[in-house]
Parts: structure tokens; sequence; C-alpha cells
């Protein structure tokens, strides 16, 4: 393709979670509305070389590449909405660019020279920012900027965009999304903390082409002129988000504001006239009406905190809208589920969704969750750990093997029916040590599985260190759980079904991730479809 990529970063100021993820997605999904191709690419300042070994505490759900990097959320957003996927290029670490510059030093590679942020440390970042472009393959490399500017940590990454916009001129743009606040007591939006954060920005050297301006209410025109002002840039260059009811609504919200334009101009790049977002319009209609509901449970480990499950949240999203259905989600906190009382937990839901997760804690609880789902026949899905456990439930439960279990919770099990790995056996330590990333699997035909994908040869992202155990296969097969996708390098279990139950699955790979606007995933789109005919169905025998 050989294209000559544009490089545009998004910085923020203000405060965090401001959505600089969401407006990268955005511009992204209106570029590429107008035809042109386009990668979203975060760099983030903390020093883990990658989130693998975070707590979801600390920065919500781990995301998983199809070529195994363990990421930032954010990359999930990218995803979703420019259904491009990413890769371990797209996002890197302060302490993956220092891992890279002290390998190299330790190599001799430096040559004497004594290894600093400017030139090493910025250059380092700079060469992982121009990976994505000399591919060749992009129109545009969006780049954010993880954290706030004037984080002590952000500097090298600051110092780069500074640096690179000095090199590149026009084929570089600066976006920065700072807080106008709504300050009631003064019945004001406020400018002064956006005036402050372009100062920040300023004094390290960028001047931002483009603000977005995250507000409660609608700038007025002497609220547009006043930041333009004290900012440096035109008025049609300060671009208001006002919250949405749905993250997916941003980039309809952008293309009113003219983000897109905006960059296309300061980028000096040509303004396709014909832009189509036909198929995302019509999503959002789906999502914003939805003509049915129903209640999914998700049974998980860390429910307080929602972003620990944001894909599957917003698979669930893509699942409903293909049903023209609004999927309203319950949580409920693993450990919490004693056995005694799913009647009581489960009895307004008519799905349940085991979630992934690693170690002990609510192990039993989701077990109990999984035997009301077979017993009842209530639609299941279960997600890695939730696959393992749904085959611990059945080990216990149906084929009678007192103390089932996996060695990661139990490592002295007679049966040990969940294993870990030949090949894992002799790692050390946490960090990188899964089998990670996409790998191929083979379903049988006839089976859920197979109805929902309609294929026989599917790939789908793993994130685990444990797996079925086959020496334990026959006994499962014989007594009505079926192993329905396996994959065929390994013959590992991917997939399971019980059979005498309407829908009942378990997945050792992670189909959430894969999930995006325009391609929703098969697996979630049928599990919501099967919630929504046990629904009727219940209702119609109450
Ligand atoms: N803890 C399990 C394993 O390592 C499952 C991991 C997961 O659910 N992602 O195999």
């Amino acid at each position: 393709m050989n294209k000559k990529a544009k490089y545009v970063f998004v910085t923020g100021g203000v405060s965090s979670s401001l959505g600089k993820g969401i407006i990268s997605s955005s511009l992204a999904k209106l570029l590429q509305a107008r035809g042109f191709s386009v990668t979203i690419q975060k760099l983030d300042p903390y020093i883990n070389v990658d989130p693998g070994t975070l707590n979801p505490y600390e920065h919500g759900e781990c995301y998983v590449t199809e070529d195994g990097a363990e990421t930032d959320l954010d990359l999930g957003h990218y995803e979703r909405f420019s259904n491009v996927p990413t890769s371990q290029a797209n996002n890197v670490t302060t302490g993956r660019i220092y891992l890279n510059v002290i390998t190299k030093e330790r190599r001799g590679d430096y040559l004497g020279t004594t290894v600093q942020v400017i030139p090493h440390i910025t250059d380092e970042i700079k060469r992982s920012i121009k990976v994505l472009g000399e591919t060749g393959n992009y129109d545009f490399v969006i780049t954010e900027i993880g954290g706030t500017v004037g984080d002590i940590e952000s500097f090298p990454f600051i110092e780069t965009v500074r640096q690179m916009k000095w090199e590149l001129g026009n084929d570089c743009a600066v976006v920065h999304l700072t807080l106008v606040p709504y300050l009631k007591s003064a019945g004001e939006l406020k400018t002064k903390p956006t005036q402050h954060s372009v100062k920040t920005l300023l004094e390290q050297g960028v001047q931002p082409d483009i603000i977005v301006c995250r507000t409660e209410h609608h700038l007025n025109d002497g609220i547009r002129k006043k930041i333009a002002q004290f900012c440096n840039v035109s008025k049609s260059s300060v671009i208001e988000s006002i919250d949405a009811s749905t993250i997916y609504e941003v980039p309809l919200l952008m293309k009113d504001e003219g983000l897109d334009v905006e960059v296309l101009k300061k980028t000096d790049t040509e303004i396709p006239e014909k832009i189509d977002l036909t198929n995302w319009t019509r999503f959002i209609t789906n999502v914003k009406n939805p003509k049915k509901e129903v209640r999914i449970a998700l049974v998980g480990k860390y429910v307080e905190l929602k972003d620990a499950y944001k894909s599957i949240n917003e698979a669930f999203i893509h699942g409903g809208a293909a049903n023209e259905a609004k999927v309203d989600v319950k949580y409920i906190k693993a450990e919490s589920v004693t056995g005694d009382d799913c009647e009581e937990k489960f009895k307004d839901v008519d799905g349940i969704l085991v979630a992934p997760g690693f170690g002990n804690r609510g192990i039993e609880g989701k077990i109990n969750a999984i035997k009301y789902a077979r017993e009842n026949k209530i639609p299941f899905l279960g997600i890695c750990l939730g696959m393992q456990c749904a085959v611990i439930e059945y080990a216990r439960n149906v084929l009678g093997f007192e103390g089932a279990h996996s060695t990661e919770m139990d490592p002295e099990t007679k049966f040990p029916v969940i294993d870990i790995m030949e090949e894992q056996k002799n790692i050390d330590g946490l960090g990188g040590t899964m089998r990670l990333g996409a790998y191929e699997c083979k379903i049988t035909p006839g089976s859920h599985a197979f109805d929902a994908y309609k294929k026989e040869l599917i790939k789908e992202r793993h994130r685990h260190r444990y797996e079925f155990n086959n020496m334990f296969r026959k006994e499962f097969e014989g007594n009505g759980m079926k192993m329905t996708g396996i994959n065929p390098g390994k013959d590992l279990v991917e997939i399971v079904e019980v059979k005498d139950h309407p829908w009942f699955v378990g997945v050792q790979f992670h189909p959430e991730y894969k999930s995006t606007v325009a391609n929703p995933h098969p697996l979630f789109v049928s599990f919501v479809k099967e919630s929504l005919k046990h629904k009727e169905e219940r209702l119609k025998n109450k």
C-alpha cells in the first residue's frame, strides 16, 4: 500500500478520565468514514512493562490483542470503534521504553555515550510511534498520550510530541482534551482550567492545534471565542464534547462539531466530501431505541468496578443491538452466591454469564451459579475461568468426581479436570507467562457454537495458564458434556457444551475482545437471542 502517514497526538489536561480514548476512537471512525485508513496507539506513562500483571482494580480490564499483547483497555475501544485489530505496537508504556533502552545500553549499542532521557528515551518513544506509520498501511496514526499534562511521568512523551511536531510540520496535529466545568453557584461554564492546561502544554513547548472541551452544557459563542483567544487556536478548532448517553454517539457529535475536518485542515489533507456513517447510525438507533429488553446476570469477582469487565459489557451492547434489544447486566458478586440463594438472586434474569478471573476467591460461588443455570435450563455463557468452573461443576455434580477442581485452586485434587499446560510448568514469575493471543479452534457442526459462528474454523484470543485436562475427556463426552471446539494443532479443548440444555456454552477463550460495532460477536448475539427466548417462555408460563 505504501501510504505516507500523518500523525495526530491526543493529549489531556485538567483531569483524568475525560475520555481521550473515546475521542481518539471517534476521530478514527470519522476519518475512516471519509475513506482514510487509521490506526490508534496508546502511550502509557507507567513503569509496568505491560498492564498484564496489574490488578483490575487499578486499571480496569486487561485487553488482549490478536498477537497476544496484554494492553490497556482503551485498545478495546479502538477496536470496537474502528474494527481494525491492534497489536503489541499499539500500546507502549514507559516501562517498555526504558526496558528497550536499557537492553540496548547493556548490549553496547550506544557505543559509550551517556544514555539520557533526551535523546535516547525520546528517540525510543519516537521509534515506537513511527513504527506504525512506516508500515505504509495507514493514512493516519493517532497516538493517545496517557495521563494528564503536567504529570512528571508524561514529560518524556510530551517532549517527544514537541520534537515530532517540529520535525513533521503539517504532517502532524495535536488535539488537546480538557474540561470546561460548570459552576452551579455562578451559573457559568469556566474556561480557566482549560487556559491553564494549555499553558502547561506551552511550557513544554507544545501548542495544541485543536482543543476538545468536555462539558455538561453547550459552549456558547462567547466561551468558544474566549478559549480560542487565550489558547492561540482558531474558533473553529474549539470543539465541544458534550456528555452523551452512549459512548457510541460521540463520533456523530464530533462530526457535527467538525473535529475530523479540523484535523484534515491542520494536516493539509484534502477533505473528501463523502462521509459514510450509515451502519454506525443504524447501530446507534438500535442502541437508543431497543424494542425488547432482557436481564442477564454477570457473576464475577470484581463487580464493584465495571471497568473490570469492560469488553463484556460492550459485547452485550453490540449483541443486544443485533437483536434490537437492550441488555440489562445484573452484577452479582461471585463470593456472595452460596447456593441456597440462587432462586432469589437469579429469579429476575434470563441468562447467566460467569466471568473470567484468577485465583480462588469467588470460585465456589461461580460453581453454584453454574449449577443453577444448568439445572434450571437458563442460557449460560462461561468465559475462560467461567468455562473452567462449568467443567468443575459438571465433574462434581454430574460425573460424581468429588472434590474435582482446577490445579490452580487445589494442586492436590484427586480429579484435576483443569490443569496447567505442560509448556507453562517451568515458567517462573507471573509477567507474560500465559497462553496469549489468537489461536485457531475447530467447531463441531451441529453444536450451538457452530450455529452461532456458522463456520468450522475460527480464531479467538486467549489469556490463561490452565486448560481442560484431556485425561478426562471420555468421561465428559460420554455423559452429556460435549467438547465442541478443539484447537487443531494442540488438541486442546476450547469449547464445551451441555447437551441436554437449551444453550449452555463454555469457552476457554475470550470472545468479548473481538466484538465490535461492525461485527458484534456471534456468541454474544446468540446468547442474547437465547436469553430473550427464555424470557418469552418464562413469561408465557407464568
Ligand atoms: N485462571 C484461569 C487460568 O489461568 C483462567 C484465566 C481467565 O479467566 N482469563 O487458566
